[in-house]
């Protein structure tokens, strides 16, 4: 059959579901055609009032379902909870297999996580573990909110396994665990369905421009804090990943699916892959995937379902639901069904695809792989071992040092590497190793451990793109083609800690304990009950004590240059507190915060600096609590808003105030110190004119204004007289590429060559080219007070094209630039012209202006919420900004 004829034939079943399918017509027919249940089994119809697919099913009634196939067969289902999403909804697991098997299901369990240890399992009690356990498939199911098909799919691909008359089921329940989380981010689902069903009318509306399927901002995809929890695997800052995470080092699965949906008009989508691969993923898990997607296309063709795969979706970036747990062996994948985004959805071509259509896939792509699964136990258990095993091979280790700046990064990167699985020791005692001297709590990550993928694929510095894929981005951009690179290129954990790390070819042979999940090692204050005061040390947990005193109303001083007391040198951004002017309760509190946060505090009896300014002068600037508020919101970014918001609120405790874009041009602005524009799109056009002034005047009366990432554009606009910097066209031949003008005519041209025609064709592209994501060095300003308590140099993520020209003295302060050509590229794929252009160029800009400041972070420093190495630089602009203004307001 044509794909035409195929589609047509789709569309006219659609019609005909279309008239059906109303309230109380229960013609069940079943998503597989031929196939046979018991009917005493629930069906979704008997528990929810609808057949599988008929309606999109909120995150409870998923839930309900799935309780009502248990209470069916209990002793063939088992349901738990991994994690409740910040608006207090439970996301949970139910897993599936024969009675045998549910009812040892801890030994299988225990079973896989001995295969995934062969320092504890010789080959011949694998051998044995093989022959006795069954494959644990792990099935989840709409990570992105308004990706909604999966999450029906689930339901009746538990049902199907339950309750089929297919002899064939009962081979795959004794072969395999089948383990669903039906909904991974329950909060998006509802944000969807709630957009969905206020715009719904009498029937379904297949209009991509009908209110129900046309989401506003932010859209269902993200959950509660607007993080892609499809980028957050190893980062793990929200609750639903760290609940995966955590559920799949306890199971330890061998085969793992991450079902999503894609745009409208597309089919299809199961492994291979596109290209770059991740050369850290093994070649068996490689062959396995294609082994499954064979299985799977065999399945889609029987049921004449069209699907691709090599195209799109690549395997580069580790923060992917099918990246992460790969690299703990499992045989990882993600599955895109084209979405209906609703009931019915008419693709361009004009043919109506139905939700049911695209329930169905999944279901048929579930099971053809839990079918895969059972035909290839031995193998996929044994290639598990295998990979477990081949991680012992690895030779040496990486040392991570405690930087001195902010030995609390060291910690933060140990524990979120345990919490990925990998084995992190501590050193108990000072160790050389690389010809270098190491200190006593420094870290030791050694090769030889069967996560040895894992550590490699976070920890080091460059994970190659693979040559041939490159030389093909080239071709495309030399024709002006876009380029494939589907995510960032770079994350090296320690460059965006900002955690100096060598990887060693021999493992040092120094004793270590080994270091927990914990991301905050306690301190406790040196001599609490100081006559004088207390100095706290500046740095992310400094950062957050400062914010705990802050709202607690204690009064506190930052230095703006360094000095010496006591014997001892203090960078800039120390902190002050002083028993006079502060409740006496204040050693308790500080007992308390240094415990909860981690910071370095330490009490002086007397007030007398050696060197430096005095605690009295005007390089002592007073904290106060200011007022923040966080545009939201049409124009901005929701994953920018979301994660700016996040490291705000979450990870420094201190409350901001989101206020939409559209309010800000006629708010009363005074109540606020500071105004944060996230990363985002066209403020200019959001804000209009008179916004622009307003808050160009709220600055002048002493506001501090940041702009994050390509918020920069508004601020260094000609027409916002804000900045004097300015976004720069791309370079070509040395020359700024000039715009044709409004000339009628211009003066002729010869073209001697292919090349020359190019570089002519390619000149009415203004921007430099977009780059996917990499990490470039910037140079701090140690002079300036955005700097204070920040390392010298800093990793910038550089994203897209914006690249800005110097302020000069006078006009402001460049606190961050990138370095030169030769050294600015830290990780990742950057384009040679963007090398040449971004060098020297700022990455951080201030300027007084008016009463107040005007702050720029080029890129945005709050990306995915992991930029640890920024985040002081954005603490300081948020608390150390109203510092440095004048306000004509009282504060
Ligand atoms: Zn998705």
């Amino acid at each position: 059959m044509t794909f035409s004829r195929l589609l047509s034939a789709a569309r006219a079943c659609a019609i005909a579901l279309a008239f059906a399918a109303g309230p109380g017509a229960s013609q069940a027919q079943e998503l597989l055609s031929g196939a046979t249940y018991d009917p005493a089994a629930p069906t979704v119809a008997s528990v929810l009032g609808y057949d599988s697919g008929e309606q999109i099913t909120r995150s409870a009634d998923v839930r309900r379902y799935f309780e009502a196939l248990r209470a069916w067969a209990p002793d063939r289902m088992v349901i738990g909870e991994q994690a409740r999403t910040h608006e207090g909804r439970p996301v949970f697991w139910a897993a599936v297999g024969s009675p045998a098997n549910i009812a040892r299901l801890d030994q299988i369990k225990a079973n896989s996580r001995a295969l995934a240890d062969p320092r504890q399992t010789s080959a011949a009690r694998a051998q044995a573990l093989i022959a006795d356990t069954p494959v644990i498939v792990w099935l989840m199911y709409s990570v992105h909110g308004n990706e909604i098909s999966p999450a029906d799919a689930s339901m009746a691909a538990a049902r199907h396994l339950l309750a089929s008359r297919d002899p064939a089921v009962q081979a795959w329940l004794a072969n395999t665990v089948v383990v669903f989380v039906p909904t991974q981010n329950p909060d998006g689902r509802e944000r969807f369905l709630n957009s969905f069903s206020s715009g719904f009318g009498v029937e379904a509306n297949p209009d991509p421009l009908s209110a129900e399927r046309d989401e506003p901002w932010p859209s269902g995809r993200y959950n509660h804090d607007l993080f892609d929890l499809n980028r957050d695997w190893f980062i793990q800052t929200q609750p639903e990943t760290r609940g995966n995470a955590a559920s799949v080092r306890e199971w330890r699965p061998q085969v793992l699916v991450d079902a999503h949906e894609m745009g409208t008009d597309e089919t299809f989508f199961f492994p291979p892959e596109a290209q770059p691969l991740n050369p850290w993923i093994a070649d068996a898990t490689l062959a396995s995937r294609e082994l499954i997607g064979r299985n799977t296309a065999r399945r889609f063709d029987e049921a004449g379902v069209p699907y691709f795969n090599r195209q799109v979706y690549d395997a580069f970036y580790p923060g992917y639901g099918d990246g992460w747990p790969g690299y703990l062996g499992a045989v990882s994948m993600t599955y895109e069904q084209g979405s209906a985004r609703g009931l019915a959805a008419r693709r361009s071509s004009g043919e109506v695809l139905t939700y049911r259509e695209t329930v169905r896939n999944h279901l048929i792509a579930s099971l053809s792989t839990i079918e895969a699964s059972s035909v290839n136990h031995d193998r996929l258990l044994k290639n598990f071992y295998d990979y477990n095993a081949d991680g012992l091979t690895g030779r040496g280790a990486y040392v991570l040092s405690r930087p001195t700046w902010d030995p609390a990064q060291a910690d933060r990167l140990a524990g979120l590497l345990v919490r990925s699985g990998v084995e992190v020791g501590r050193a108990n005692a000072a160790f050389t190793a690389c010809g270098k001297t190491y200190q006593a709590g420094d870290y030791v990550v050694n090769l030889s451990q069967p996560q040895r993928r894992m550590a490699e694929v976070l920890l080091a510095k460059e994970v190659a793109v693979p040559a041939p894929f490159l030389a093909e981005q080239e071709r495309r951009r030399a024709r002006g083609l876009g380029d494939e690179i589907y995510d960032v290129t770079a994350w090296s954990l320690p460059l965006i800690f900002n955690t100096p790390a060598d990887r060693c070819a021999s493992a040092p042979g120094v004793a270590v304990t080994a270091a927990s999940d914990a991301m905050i090692a306690p301190a406790a204050v040196r001599n609490a009950d100081a006559a004088y005061g207390w100095l706290v040390a500046p740095g992310v947990p400094g950062a957050r004590l400062m914010t705990a005193a802050l709202r607690q109303g204690l009064s506190m001083r930052a230095m703006d240059k360094p000095f010496t007391h006591d014997d001892r040198r203090w960078p800039s951004g120390t902190m002050i507190i002083t028993r006079a002017g502060n409740p006496a309760d204040t050693p308790r509190l500080l007992s308390q915060w240094a415990a909860t946060t981690g910071a370095e505090v330490v009490g002086m009896d007397q007030s007398w600096v050696s060197d430096g300014p005095s605690f009295g002068s005007s390089d002592a600037v007073s904290l106060r609590a200011p007022r923040i508020a966080l545009a939201w919101d049409e124009p901005t970014d929701p994953t920018a808003a979301g994660a700016t918001r996040y490291v705000i609120e979450r990870e420094f405790g201190y409350p901001v105030t989101v206020v939409r874009t559209a309010n800000l041009s006629s708010a009363d602005l005074s109540r606020f110190q500071v105004l944060i524009l996230p990363n985002g799109g066209n403020y200019k056009a959001s804000l209009g004119a008179g916004g622009v002034t307003a808050l160009r005047d709220w600055v002048d009366r002493g506001g501090t204004l940041i702009g994050l990432g390509a918020a920069t554009r508004l601020l260094t606009d000609p027409a916002s007289e804000m900045l004097a910097s300015r976004r720069e066209n791309a370079v070509i031949d040395g020359e700024a590429a000039e715009a044709a003008g409004d000339k009628p005519r211009v003066e002729g041209a010869l073209i001697e060559s292919e090349t020359d025609y190019l570089k002519l064709v390619g000149e009415s592209e203004r921007g430099p080219d977009s780059v996917a994501g990499v990490l470039a060095r910037a140079q701090i300003d140690p002079e300036h007070w955005l700097s204070a308590g920040v390392a010298p140099g800093v990793n910038v993520l550089v994203q897209g094209s914006d690249i800005y020209t110097p302020l000069k003295r006078g006009e402001g302060t460049n606190v961050a630039r990138f370095g030169s050509t030769a050294d600015l590229l830290a990780s990742g794929q950057l384009w040679a012209e963007n090398r040449r252009q971004l060098a020297f160029k700022p990455a951080v800009m201030a300027s007084d202006h008016g009463r107040g400041q005007i702050i720029a972070f080029v890129q945005d420093p709050t990306f995915r919420g992991y930029m640890d190495g920024l985040k002081v630089i954005l603490m300081n602009a948020l608390f150390r900004g109203p510092a440095h203004s004048s306000p004509t307001w009282t504060q």
